[in-house]
């Protein structure tokens, strides 16, 4: 016990130190969040952490906790903080990089405010799918990707405790004016173009009072 808490407490300074840059990246279930990550990764070198492959590795691992996480998915209801925190705190100390797209993450308040409190890192902003009920419920039950929380009667419910838990944390950083948030109902091409006018470095616009004759003195 005691060296776990020694292990989980270095994990927490160590990150501290590194304080690395985080984009929380959010949107109902099916809303594209997984396929725009990669892409980012690919454009812009950020680290993807899908909280949801993360919690589904850990219930797979034979784990004390795995019992209680496979109940909650398939549930669709939203694993204890402290549980998730740990496993992200982890992978960003594993993994190096200085920054990381956490993907399916904070579900609600209570997340946002322990993640807050235990690593002391801010997101630079907030990445929002935005898309209908009736397109997220066509893609998820189209997709086959053999999960057991892929049926109709998770999937409603997995958007209801987005609506009641998700859009909340949502509501919370547009305060802060940290949302960027997309269109995401249209093909996935078209979504990234507008992810990437997001990421790209902006290009500060120069104010210039020369005429344009000037350039050739
Ligand atoms: N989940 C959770 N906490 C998280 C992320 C995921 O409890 O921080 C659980 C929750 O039960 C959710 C499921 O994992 O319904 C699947 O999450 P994932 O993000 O993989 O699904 P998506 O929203 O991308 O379809
Ligand atoms: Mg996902």
């Amino acid at each position: 016990m005691e060296t776990a808490a020694v292990a989980s407490k270095d994990v927490t300074v160590s990150l501290a130190e590194k304080k690395p840059k985080v984009v929380f990246v959010l949107g109902g279930p099916g809303s594209g969040k997984g396929t725009q990550c990669a892409k980012i990764v690919q454009h812009f070198g950020y680290t993807h952490l899908s909280a949801g492959d993360l919690l589904r590795e850990e219930r797979d691992s034979g784990s004390e906790n795995g019992t209680m996480i496979k109940n909650m998915m398939n549930e669709g209801k939203i694993v204890p903080s402290e549980v998730t925190i740990k496993l992200l705190q982890k992978a960003m100390v594993e993994n190096g990089n200085d920054k990381f797209l956490i993907d399916g993450f904070p579900r609600n308040e209570e997340n946002r405010a322990a993640f807050e409190a235990v690593t002391k890192i801010e997101p630079e902003f907030v990445l929002y799918f935005n898309c209908p009920e009736e397109e997220l419920e066509r893609r998820i039950l189209n997709r086959n990707q053999g999960r057991e929380d892929d049926n109709i009667e998770t999937v409603r419910k997995r958007f209801k405790v987005f609506l009641e838990s998700s859009l909340p944390v949502i509501e919370y950083y547009k305060a802060k004016g940290k949302v960027r948030e997309i269109d995401a109902a249209k093909p996935i091409e078209e979504v990234f173009e507008a992810v990437k006018v997001i990421f790209a470095p902006k290009v500060e616009k120069v104010k210039s009072s020369r005429c344009s004759s000037c350039a050739i003195l």
